[in-house]
C-alpha cells in the first residue's frame, strides 16, 4: 500500500490512499493564458471525496462536474454546499462542516476539520514575490476591507489579460458576493500517516500547535493572515512560521503557480525554502510539477 499525491495547479490536489481518491479542492479549468494541466473538471472520472477549503471559484469551481461525473461526496463549508445546491447537486452528496468535525472516509481513513483564515486578499492587487516584506494594514475593519476588496475587483476587471477576464466571468456559476464562506483546513489520517491541507494563506495560532502532520500542504500565495491580521513580514516568513510550529516531516506548497495571469505570479519558491529550512532543517520539501503522482507514504 502506498499513498500518492497529484497536483492539479493552484491549490487543487488529489490524494490516493487506501483505495480512495480524495480531491483537495476542485479547481482544474484555467484561462487560455494560464499555467495548468490542460485538463478540465469534466475530465475527472474518479473521485470518492472532495474536501473544499473555501468557497472562492479558484477552489470550488469544478466540484459540480466532479460530483456529476462520479459518486463522490463533497465536504465543505455551508457556503460551498449552498453554491453546489444552486447548481443542482443533491444535498445527500454533501456534508456541511465549520470546524470541529471528524468524518470517517473509509476503514482507517478519516478527516478532521479545523477553522482557519483566508489570506488578506483585500490588502493587495497583484501578488508579491515571497521575500517581499509587507508591513502595516493592521486593525483594518470590515467595511474598509470591503472597499479595498472592490479596488481589487476593479483591478481584475481592467488591468489583467483578456483571457483572465473571460475566465473570471465563466468561473463563478452559483456564486454571489458572499465571500470565502469561511476558510477550513483538513487533517487527513491514513493508515500510513497524516496529511494537513490548507488552500489559502491563513491560520489561527491557537489551532495549529495541536496538529502534528507527517505531510503539510501549505498555501504559498498572497498576504498571510494570522488570527485575522495580515502578517508583518513576508510570505516566506508566514509559511515558515507554520512549519516551525507544526514540524511536519514533509512540506508541499500549493497556490504558488501562475494560475491567473495578472493576479498570480509564477512564484519563486527559493526564499520560502530557505525560510522553512532555517526553522526546521530536517524537513523534506517536495516541489512536484503537475500530475506527477508523488509518492508521499509507503
Ligand atoms: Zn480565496
Amino acid at each position: 500500500m502506498a499513498t500518492y499525491l497529484d497536483w492539479y495547479g493552484c491549490a487543487t490536489f488529489s490524494l490516493r490512499t487506501s483505495g480512495l481518491t480524495i480531491f483537495l479542492d476542485a479547481y482544474i479549468d484555467r484561462s487560455e493564458d494560464a499555467e495548468g494541466t490542460g485538463l478540465t473538471a469534466s475530465d475527472i472520472t474518479e473521485a470518492d471525496y472532495i474536501l473544499v477549503g473555501h468557497s472562492h471559484f479558484d477552489h470550488l469551481w469544478g466540484a459540480e462536474r466532479i460530483l456529476q461525473n462520479t459518486q463522490a461526496i463533497m465536504i465543505g463549508s455551508y457556503e460551498s454546499v449552498r453554491v453546489m445546491e444552486t447548481l443542482g447537486i443533491p444535498l445527500d452528496r454533501m456534508i456541511c462542516v465549520s470546524g470541529g468535525e471528524t468524518i470517517d472516509l473509509a476503514a482507517g481513513v478519516s478527516v478532521s476539520v479545523h477553522p482557519s483564515q483566508h489570506s488578506c486578499v483585500w490588502s493587495h492587487s497583484q501578488m508579491d514575490e515571497p521575500d517581499v516584506v509587507c508591513l502595516g494594514d493592521l486593525g483594518v475593519h470590515w467595511h474598509q476591507q470591503q472597499e479595498r476588496f472592490l479596488d481589487l475587483m476593479q483591478y481584475l476587471a481592467t488591468d489583467t489579460t483578456e483571457a483572465t477576464r473571460t475566465h473570471l466571468k465563466e468561473s463563478q456559476p452559483g456564486h454571489s458576493d458572499r465571500g470565502d464562506g469561511g476558510a477550513l483546513t483538513y487533517l487527513i489520517q491514513t493508515p500510513e500517516g497524516s496529511v494537513f491541507y490548507q488552500d489559502t494563506s491563513g491560520y489561527y495560532s491557537g489551532t495549529i500547535p495541536a496538529l502534528k502532520p507527517d505531510v503539510a500542504i501549505l498555501a504559498a500565495a498572497g498576504r498571510g493572515n494570522i488570527d485575522g491580521e495580515p502578517i508583518q513580514g513576508s510570505l516566506a516568513q508566514f509559511v515558515a512560521g507554520q512549519v516551525e510550529v507544526m514540524k511536519p516531516k514533509k512540506v508541499i506548497y500549493g497556490h504558488h503557480d501562475n494560475w491567473l495571469p495578472g493576479f498570480s505570479i509564477p512564484t519563486n519558491t527559493d526564499p520560502i525554502n530557505a525560510a522553512v529550512k532555517a526553522v526546521h532543517p530536517a524537513v523534506e520539501i517536495i516541489e512536484p510539477g503537475y500530475l506527477e503522482g508523488t509518492q508521499i507514504f509507503g
